[in-house]
């Protein structure tokens, strides 16, 4: 959380000190330029003219995945290897994001749609995108064809893992290995499951920052959630869950997703690197939803009014909150 980050350069400035600091160029042997280029291609390649899901929220996404890896529960086993894959999913992680949502895609009859299957629509094509830029950079191309593929491959269940629809069933496999206590870090499989779990931390760990830098973040997302909401009333698609500027607001959407997808979340990380900065993270997301409901009560009168539209998204994780029978 050390840098402040500026549109702009900042994913390409940010990646490449990371890079350097972790030491992959030395160890991978990597061609500065060709580095560069392929940075410069990935920051390009996101639409700067999204509120939310642009190269910022990639730099942001990259230096929280940063500070993850450095968790000492994690740091001593990772390899090169692990690093160097964990930060290029990071900043690759919602490469060409169109500024819609999966639902927005398939009642458009979208291309993307279609070609995944309408699964994963998004999280596949950032990840085929990174994949395409990858081999267009030549950066690894020193390197075996099997290792690339295997890059390839694992960089994919990186992003794929970002889907938040599927946030349950990376959940209970955490929850349950936690429960269990076996998780084995000199375990290639498990430590590249604790990856996923990390890099799911990093792209919603906005609500776990300070309340001044968090409730920016909230603005930018329902912004982008807001135009598509404009978009699909102009063309009568039928409005998408949380896209209504005439019904939803910022709060209520805001205490709804930590309710629901933050909290849990950041619950079970805390309980496998119960360190400083979990702690902080989770300080700071008690206080985030006590201000948002405080936001909420001036708006409308009453407090307990969680938007249950995370609810129906993922509605097995949620033993923490009491429920109506
Ligand atoms: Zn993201």
């Amino acid at each position: 959380f050390i840098f402040i980050l500026f549109l702009g350069n900042s994913l390409v400035s940010l990646t490449f000190h990371l890079f350097n600091l972790h030491g992959l160029i030395e160890h991978f042997q990597l061609d500065t330029m060709k580095l560069r280029r392929f940075l410069v291609m990935v920051q390009e390649d996101y639409h700067s003219q999204n509120p939310y899901h642009n190269a910022v929220h990639a730099a942001d996404v990259t230096q929280a995945m940063h500070c993850y890896l450095k968790e000492p529960k994690l740091s001593k086993s990772l390899t090169p290897w692990d690093v160097l894959l964990s930060l290029i999913a990071a900043a690759t992680h919602d490469l060409d994001h169109p500024g819609v949502n999966q639902p927005f895609l398939i009642k458009t009859n979208h291309y993307l749609a279609t070609l995944y299957k309408n699964t994963s629509v998004l999280e596949n094509h950032h990840w085929r995108s990174a994949v395409g830029l990858l081999r267009e950079s030549g950066l690894f191309a020193h390197m075996s064809l099997e290792n690339r593929q295997l890059m390839e491959s694992q960089i994919g269940d990186l992003i794929l893992a970002t889907d938040i629809s599927q946030q349950n069933e990376y959940l209970s496999m955490f929850r349950s290995h936690l429960d269990r206590g076996d998780l084995c870090l000199e375990n290639p499989n498990h430590r590249h499951f604790i990856l996923q779990m990390a890099l799911k931390c990093a792209d919603i760990c906005n609500p776990c920052r300070t309340w001044e830098l968090s409730k920016q973040w909230s603005e930018k997302v329902t912004e982008e959630f807001f135009h598509q909401g404009d978009i699909e009333k102009k063309y009568h698609l039928g409005v998408s869950p949380l896209c209504d500027r005439q019904t939803e607001t910022i709060a209520n959407i805001q205490i709804g997703f930590m309710t629901y997808l933050v909290e849990p979340l950041f619950g079970e990380w805390a309980r496998f690197s119960n360190t400083r900065l979990s702690q902080t993270m989770l300080g700071h997301l008690g206080l985030n939803k006590a201000s948002w409901k405080g936001v909420q009560r001036e708006q409308s009168g009453s407090a307990d009014d969680v938007d249950p539209t995370f609810e129906e998204m993922d509605s097995d994780i949620l033993p923490q909150e009491p429920r109506l029978s």
